[in-house]
C-alpha cells in the first residue's frame, strides 16, 4: 500500500493548518479547515475507504466504521479547533511543528491535535493490520469546541442531536481530558494517571449596581461601582462551602489501596476526618475546585470617562459548579449573599454533568490500556475535570463518557495548554497512538 507519511509527519502537518477558533465567526479562517480535512482524506486512505463521512455544520466530521455486531457502539471524539496564539511569547512558530529535543511544538499539539491525529493513525493501523471491530467505532471531531458546547453552532451539540435523533447509545465515549499529578499529596508513591468521570457546571452571573449618575465632584454616599465591588467581594471572601461528592468518593476508593500510611488510615475513615481532609484539600487551588463550587470575579465595568459616575456598574461572576449542585441553587444563593440592592442576572450557564461509573468493564479496558502503554504507571483513579468538554453532551446517552490523557508528558507540559510554547513529546505521541490502539481492540469486543 502506499504510504502517505509517518505519523509524526502526519502530525506536523495537522498542526500547521491554523485552524483557530473564534466566537466571532466572521473572523474564522475556514479555508484552514477545510486543508486539515483534505489532509485527513489523504492521510488516511483505509479510514476514508471503509467508513462513511458525514459533516455536520459543514465542519463537524462524524466517521462511522461499521461492526460486525449490533451492540451499543463505542465514540472516540476530538475537535480540531485551536485557541488563538499570541506570537511573542513563542520560541518556534507557533503552526511550525517544528521538533526540538525529543518534542514537537505547536498550538494543538496537546490541545487536541496531538489526540486526534493518534487516533486516526490508530483506526489506520488495525486497518492496515486486518483488525475488525465488533461494535461500531464512531470517530467524532468537533470544529468549534474552544468557544464551547453551549454555542448554537457547537459542532458536537448538533453532532449529539443527530446521533441521539438516529437512537444511538455509546457503550463507551472517550474525550480530551484527565490528567497526570504527583501522587505524594494523596499519600501515594508515584504518578497518577486520572480519568475524568464527570464534569463541573459552568455559570457566569453578572451583578449590578445602579445609581442616578451626576458628575465626580458631587459624588453620592457610595457610588455604584463600589456597591458592586462590595458585594462581589463577599463572594470572593466567603468560598462556598466544600463537600466529598461521587466523583471524589470514586477516586479516594481507587487510591486508598495504593497509600501510605497516615493518609490510608484518613481516607479510609473519611467520613470521621472530613473536617480536617476538607480543610487539606481546600488548601490548594487545584484539590480545592474539586470539592466545591467556585466563583470569581472576572469582568468589570463602570462609567465612560475618568470624571463621570457609573450609572450601572458591572462584574462578572464566573462559577464552576460541583455536581450535586445546579445553577438555581447557585444563583440563589448568590443573591442571599450579595443583599437586594444588588441585582444578579444569571448570564450562560450548563448544569454539572452525573458521574459516570468506574466499577464497569469500560473503565478497566481503559485504565488497563493506560498502564500497558506507561508500566511505570502503577494507579489510574477516576476523578472530577474542573474544565469543561465537548464530552458533557454525551452524558445520558451513553454507559461511559470518559476523559482521558493519552500523553503522559502532559504531566510536565500542561501549563503549555492555551499558552505559549505548547508541546508533546514525541515518545508519549507514538505511546499515545498504542494506547488508543489498545482500547479500539478491547473496547469493541463483546466477548
Ligand atoms: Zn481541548
Amino acid at each position: 500500500m502506499m504510504k502517505t507519511g509517518t505519523p509524526l509527519e502526519h502530525l506536523q502537518k495537522a498542526i500547521q493548518c491554523e485552524t483557530v477558533s473564534y466566537g466571532d465567526r466572521s473572523r474564522i479562517n475556514f479555508k484552514e479547515f477545510d486543508k486539515f480535512i483534505a489532509f485527513l482524506k489523504e492521510s488516511y486512505p483505509l479510514l476514508h475507504k471503509k467508513a462513511t463521512l458525514e459533516m455536520v455544520e459543514k465542519y463537524a466530521l462524524v466517521y462511522k466504521l461499521k461492526g460486525t455486531s449490533n451492540l451499543d457502539p463505542i465514540a472516540l471524539m476530538g475537535h480540531y479547533d485551536v485557541v488563538p496564539v499570541k506570537v511573542e511569547g513563542w520560541k518556534v512558530p507557533p503552526f511550525g511543528a517544528e521538533i526540538h529535543d525529543g518534542y514537537i511544538y505547536g498550538r494543538g499539539t496537546l490541545d487536541m491535535k496531538g489526540h486526534v491525529i493518534a487516533v486516526c493513525e490508530a483506526v489506520e493501523a488495525c486497518l492496515s493490520e486486518g483488525i475488525g471491530f465488533e461494535r461500531d467505532v464512531y470517530l467524532l471531531f468537533g470544529h468549534n469546541e474552544e468557544t464551547g458546547s453551549e454555542m448554537i453552532d457547537s459542532g458536537a451539540r448538533l453532532t449529539r442531536n443527530l446521533l441521539k435523533q438516529r437512537g444511538i447509545h455509546f457503550n463507551l465515549v472517550l474525550d480530551e481530558g484527565g490528567a497526570y499529578i504527583n501522587g505524594k499529596a494523596m499519600g501515594v508513591d508515584s504518578t497518577i494517571a486520572l480519568i475524568g468521570v464527570g464534569e463541573k457546571g459552568y455559570l457566569d452571573v453578572e451583578l449590578s449596581a445602579t445609581q442616578s449618575g451626576g458628575h465626580a465632584s458631587t459624588p453620592p454616599h457610595t457610588s455604584a461601582l463600589y456597591d458592586v465591588a462590595q458585594a462581589a467581594m463577599k463572594m470572593e471572601s466567603h468560598k462556598f462551602s466544600a463537600d466529598f461528592n461521587p466523583a471524589t468518593e470514586a477516586m479516594f476508593k481507587a487510591l486508598i489501596p495504593y497509600m501510605k500510611q497516615p493518609m490510608k488510615f484518613l481516607f479510609k475513615n473519611r467520613q470521621l476526618f472530613k473536617p480536617i481532609l476538607l480543610l487539606a484539600l481546600v488548601k490548594s487551588p487545584e484539590t480545592a475546585a474539586t470539592v466545591r463550587t467556585t466563583s470569581v470575579m472576572t469582568m468589570a465595568s463602570g462609567s465612560s470617562a475618568p470624571n463621570v459616575l457609573a450609572q450601572v456598574a458591572k462584574i462578572n461572576i464566573n462559577c464552576r459548579i460541583i455536581p450535586g449542585d445546579s445553577i438555581e441553587k447557585t444563583v440563589r444563593r448568590i443573591e442571599t449573599r450579595v443583599g437586594p440592592k444588588i441585582k444578579v442576572t444569571p448570564k450562560n450557564g450548563n448544569q454539572p454533568t452525573e458521574i459516570c461509573r468506574s466499577d464497569i468493564p469500560q473503565f478497566e479496558i481503559v485504565s488497563k490500556a493506560l498502564t500497558s502503554v506507561y508500566p511505570e504507571l502503577r494507579v489510574v483513579a477516576p476523578y472530577l475535570m474542573v474544565a469543561a468538554t465537548d464530552s458533557r453532551v454525551y452524558h445520558g446517552m451513553a454507559d461511559a463518557v470518559y476523559r482521558v490523557p493519552p500523553f503522559s508528558s502532559m504531566k510536565d507540559d500542561r501549563s503549555t495548554i492555551h499558552a505559549d510554547n505548547e508541546r508533546l513529546s514525541i515518545e508519549s505521541y507514538h505511546k499515545g497512538i498504542e494506547f488508543f490502539k489498545k482500547v479500539l481492540i478491547e473496547a469493541t469486543k463483546t466477548k
